[in-house]
């Protein structure tokens, strides 16, 4: 359901933009007194630069990974492209010069411009945001910059931070997490090569529900988003404890796909009492929600919190910091997934 909205999203601002780019075309060609102007060849040279746009846009953060170099030249090609393919149509279409159908391509350029707010003030805001991923403090789930190893437990796949970063709270970056069964393990070894951080996306119009990914502001520093799961709701009592989450002294049941996942209420190197623990419960009030990370181990979340937005709990996110539902990831492709 998530796919189809956000498909039908993406074909409205598609759509919405080449209207908008044949349109100023069509001005920039009365400007240089073309003749014979129609909407069908218009909509026909904004609709092919726009493919050929994306392609490279694609292909330009594909190559990323291969350095700045070979970035800055993907990028040199793409701009040169983006001006150099409808100039070329113009001029085969409406017979003009080069230097004239240029000048006619001029006014499409407007079109980021007057996008950048609505983009800003209405998309970004209430519809839809992409992110990346800073941390693994959600692996497997979604992972940061990270390498890989393999699951001492069950051979499968495993997640873990880079020698020279820190996941989440922990100051030791040896654990890692697995893909299948969320075992946290020492292994070994690890492949050494940085892998990159999941992108994904954020749906601003669904409510979210428990077990649910979510974006929010952090609480004692709203500048910040955050992205953690959802696990507490307002009016509960929430403690962790024997691996799993209890909501007014019922043990939660996660969804089948969390199946192995352990919450943590005690870390080896924290010498603190967390929060949403037996010896610290966390009372939410009536807009507070109890946020965890998938990657217990290494998760920065509610339960070590210990400054909280005013007239809230340290270990709350209010209503108000709530920004949306992560329903997929899509780069790199191999990650790609549904997660709502
Ligand atoms: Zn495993």
């Amino acid at each position: 359901m998530t796919t189809i909205a956000l498909t039908a999203i993406f074909v409205l601002l598609f759509t919405g933009s080449l209207l908008l780019s044949a349109a100023l075309l069509r001005i920039g060609l009365i400007l240089v007194r073309a003749e014979n102007i129609r909407w069908p060849a218009d909509l026909t040279i904004v609709l092919i630069a726009a493919v050929i746009n994306a392609i490279l846009a694609f292909a330009t953060v594909a190559v990323s990974s291969f350095g700045s170099s070979v970035e800055l030249v993907a990028a040199v090609i793409q701009l040169i492209c983006a001006v150099a393919v409808p100039c070329v149509l113009i001029r085969k279409l409406y017979r003009v010069t080069f230097p004239r159908a240029f000048c006619s391509w001029l006014p499409t350029l407007l079109c980021p411009i007057l996008f950048i707010p609505f983009s800003v003030y209405i998309l970004g805001p209430y519809v839809m945001e992409s992110f990346s991923a800073p941390t693994s403090s959600m692996a497997p789930t979604l992972v940061g910059p990270h390498v890989r190893a393999k699951c001492p437990v069950c051979g499968a796949r495993a997640f873990m931070a880079p020698p020279d970063r820190r996941m989440g709270t922990s100051i030791y970056p040896r654990y890692a997490i697995c893909e299948t069964h969320f075992h946290t393990s020492i292994p070994q070894s690890n492949d050494a090569v940085v892998q990159p951080a999941d992108r994904f996306m954020t749906l601003k119009l669904l409510r979210p529900k428990r077990w649910d990914v979510i974006t929010f502001r952090l609480p004692f520093a709203p500048e910040q988003i955050y992205v953690k799961r959802l696990v507490g709701l307002p009016g509960e009592k929430i403690v962790i404890k024997d691996g799993g989450v209890w909501a007014n002294d019922e043990r939660l049941e996660p969804p089948a796909e969390l199946k192995g996942l352990q919450y943590l209420s005690e870390i080896e190197e924290v010498d603190f009492t967390l929060s949403g623990t037996e010896r610290r419960p966390a009372y939410l009030l009536g807009d507070e929600y109890f946020v965890l990370g998938d990657f217990s181990q290494h998760s920065a979340d509610a339960r070590f919190w210990t400054a909280g937005a005013p007239g809230h709990h340290s270990y709350a996110v209010p209503e108000d910091h709530l920004l949306g539902v992560v329903t997929h990831i899509y780069w790199p492709p191999s990650r790609w997934r549904i997660l709502k």
